[in-house]
């Protein structure tokens, strides 16, 4: 990323002397190169003019009445918008004693009278370069010093420890802490992690280790509540190791996701699983089965007559008794692990892992009767209201690995069984 150019105005010299014919010797010297030239006769009127401009460097003559140069450079220190300019200060005196003093209240450098030109020349141009640097150093960092507390993620630099040493405000709003109480935690007091802090950064850094932390990584804010985010962590090669860790709070993308998966996975009509998360479902909880050698039944259901229903009473009668015989569905299944799904049309799917037979007998039985106490009228139905078929399979891996080779030919035998329940007579359980 580049940084804003800053832009090179002509530099401005301040030049204090009590001689004129000094100060027209200055100017005669630095305006042919383009410098702007001020002139002050004394220390005071230097000081009056520093509250008006900021000139990019001062030459101060030491010996002047009044206040002399030492007096004028020690009040100009004062000063905020003046004391950052460089003084260079112009002097008959050569002794030691004076140069030293002259560094001490803050001068940069000397100049001996009678001034040289080529020497002025020199000393101005290499201050005058020396503060157009800090001054482009010090905009940059105030740049990005302003992008990063500007930024909605939140930056931490922190040592190898993970202690924090620095925050940006989004930081500070995120977690609910201020920048001086998060200066005293370690990073793994923000995250809803349990191992030890001290091997945190490690953690961070190598996340494709697999760290269960990992899989949802957490914050924790000010009340301890954990939300989901999204975290990086880069060195940063300084003098010493340092860390900068951003942070994005991602619970809103979260929820997005969250409703993504269940519009994806949802029958519309019905609000239960449609079939595509049924294939899903379905091919996990045989794998699981398989390897845990557990047993597997799968319900196959259809509505009995349900045609004629729709021709007789309308596809929108028929739409609101598919609702209600799904939610009759669902809510006779009673483990965490049952399903139940819209196969496509009037055909329903249950699966039910770690169950025998006669238990998938029963809960089909539970479901038949759901159906018939919903008690939805059927002029065309023998028993003058809606009911189901169910088709019964079960696999044992073990005894039945030969027979039933897969989870589509478990399916298959359900719907054979299902078959055999239409033919002999409808509203009934039959097994295979
Ligand atoms: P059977 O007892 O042998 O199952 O007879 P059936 O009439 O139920 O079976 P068939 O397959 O002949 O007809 C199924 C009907 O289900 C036809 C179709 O109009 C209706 N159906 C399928 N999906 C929907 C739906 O989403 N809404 C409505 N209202 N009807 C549907
Ligand atoms: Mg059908
Ligand atoms: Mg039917």
């Amino acid at each position: 990323m580049r940084l804003r150019k800053t832009v090179q105005r002509t530099p401005i010299v301040l030049v204090v002397d009590d001689t004129p014919a000094n100060l027209t010797l200055m100017r005669n010297i630095l305006e042919p190169q383009s410098y702007k030239v001020l002139l002050a006769t004394s220390g005071e009127k230097a000081l009056e003019l520093l509250t008006k401009v900021t000139p990019d460097l001062i030459m101060l003559d030491i010996m002047m009445p009044g206040i002399d140069g030492f007096e004028t450079l020690t009040r100009l220190k004062k000063i905020p918008s003046a004391k950052d300019i460089p003084v260079i200060f112009v002097t008959a005196k050569t002794a030691v004693s004076d140069i030293v003093r002259g560094f001490e209240l803050g001068a940069v450098d000397y100049i001996t009278k009678p001034i040289q030109r080529l020497e002025a020349l020199a000393r101005t141009k290499v201050h005058l370069k020396i503060q157009h640097l800090i001054h482009i150093e010090r905009i940059q960092s105030e740049q990005i010093k302003a992008i990063i507390n500007n930024i909605s993620d939140c930056v931490l630099v922190s040592n190898k420890n993970g202690a924090i040493e620095s925050v940006n405000p989004a930081t500070e709003h995120l977690f609910g802490y201020c920048e001086n109480i998060l200066c005293h935690k370690n990073i793994a007091e923000l995250l809803d992690y349990q191992g030890r802090p001290t091997d945190f950064i490690d953690v961070l850094l190598n996340h494709d280790s697999g760290d269960a932390w990992w899989q949802h990584p957490n914050g924790k804010n000010v009340k301890g509540k954990t939300f989901p985010i999204e975290i990086n962590v880069r060195e940063m090669y300084t003098h010493d190791p340092c860390f900068v860790i951003v942070i994005q709070d991602i619970s809103l993308h979260r929820h997005e996701i969250d409703q993504l998966h269940h519009l994806t996975e949802t029958d519309p009509l019905t609000n239960i699983n449609n079939r595509r998360h049924f294939e899903i479902l379905f091919a996990q909880s045989w794998q699981h089965c398989k390897r845990s050698n557990q047993m597997i039944s799968v319900l196959f259901l259809d509505v009995d007559h349900f045609k004629s229903f729709n021709d007789d009473y309308g596809h929108q009668a028929g739409d609101s008794c598919l609702q209600a015989i799904a939610t009759a569905l669902f809510t006779s299944l009673s483990r965490g692990v049952d399903s139940v799904s819209r196969y496509g049309g009037e055909e329903f799917v249950a699966i039910l892992p770690d169950t025998d037979n006669a238990g998938a007998r029963k809960v089909a039985q539970i479901m038949l009767e759901a159906i018939e106490q919903l008690n939805i009228p059927h002029k065309h139905s023998k028993y003058g209201h809606i009911t189901i078929s169910i088709g019964v399979a079960t696999c044992d891996y073990d005894a039945d690995h030969t027979r039933i080779k897969s989870a589509k030919a478990l399916l298959k035998l359900a719907d054979k069984a299902l078959y055999d329940a239409k033919a002999m007579g409808r509203n009934r359980v039959e097994h295979l």
